[in-house]
């Protein structure tokens, strides 16, 4: 990764990739259970700097975020893990942000555990969501090719789990969990309601 002199998340100069102060308001998330029982752990909780350099990634393209995330959330990565599955972000929104934050997770951390990345579902054109509750209806995913076992599933956010659990049920290999880049302590709240889109 090209060093680059300014901090991708405030942007102090002379003090990239991080600073100081961005650095130490990362809080570590605890490992969470969704309700089918996966584990999930993530690198961060969904807050401050960590909460930050995620909506950069998704909503502005910043990949080099998901370098910066990539080293904590490899320290992770359970030892019986075989293959990194990322959850798709639907068409639309790939294309409107120009990005997949969950496949530039992935492959990032692939690189550093040199594990493989499989493309397992078929991204939606969008996914529902209930308006105006926050709600998001349950995502439906649609796999397009077998995953061995040891299969280990890459997100960006948790926020409910139920994501997590429904790309479980899809999949044909056994998993292992999940990994992601941070956790939201706040379910439901505004705040995070397009956290967890896909
Ligand atoms: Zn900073």
């Amino acid at each position: 990764m090209v060093s680059i002199p300014m901090c991708a998340a405030c942007g102090a100069w002379g003090a990239g990739p991080l600073c100081e102060s961005c650095r130490q308001s990362l809080q570590l998330a605890p490992e969470r259970i969704t309700p089918a029982g996966v584990l999930a752990r993530a690198a961060f909780r969904h807050e401050g700097t960590a909460r930050l350099l995620v909506h950069e990634l998704k909503y502005r393209a910043a990949v080099r975020n998901a370098t910066l995330l990539a080293n904590p959330m490899a320290a992770l990565v359970p030892g019986e893990a075989r293959v990194l599955v990322p959850l798709p972000r639907s068409v639309l929104r790939r294309v409107r942000y120009g990005v997949d934050p969950a496949v530039e997770l992935a492959h990032s951390v692939g690189r550093i555990v040199g594990l493989p990345v499989i493309h397992a579902f078929a991204a939606s054109v969008w996914w529902p969501s209930h308006a105006g509750t926050g709600h998001r209806a349950t995502v439906r995913f649609t796999p397009i090719r077998t995953v061995p076992d040891g299969a280990l599933l890459v997100d960006d956010v948790v926020t409910t789990g139920l994501t997590i659990d429904s790309a479980v049920q899809s999949i044909t290999g056994h998993v292992v969990g999940a990994l992601l880049a941070t956790a939201s302590a706040k379910i439901g709240s505004a705040r995070d309601r397009h956290s967890d889109d896909h």
